[in-house]
């Protein structure tokens, strides 16, 4: 599995001020099976606390796409 970072801005996602956490989100290119085989399964990424909201909301697009899109409205 990768560090759970998040994708956006890179930060630890687990916010020790507030107590919140980010949270793992599966986009549509997201493959179970490739879990065993790559160690990391495709489509699957971390977002913080404060970008897993909006990472939900495109999270029917594939991860390169919603990534770059989450990136370009910071
Ligand atoms: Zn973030």
């Amino acid at each position: 599995m990768k560090p759970a970072l998040c994708a956006i801005c890179g930060l630890a996602a687990f916010n020790e001020k507030t107590g919140q956490k980010g949270d793992w989100i599966e986009f549509a290119d997201y493959r179970e099976s490739e879990v065993i085989v790559i160690g990391h399964p495709e489509g699957l990424v971390y977002f913080c606390a404060r970008h897993v909201a909006a990472a939900r909301n495109l999270r029917l697009l594939p991860s390169d796409q919603a990534i770059v899109r989450l990136r370009s409205d910071l």
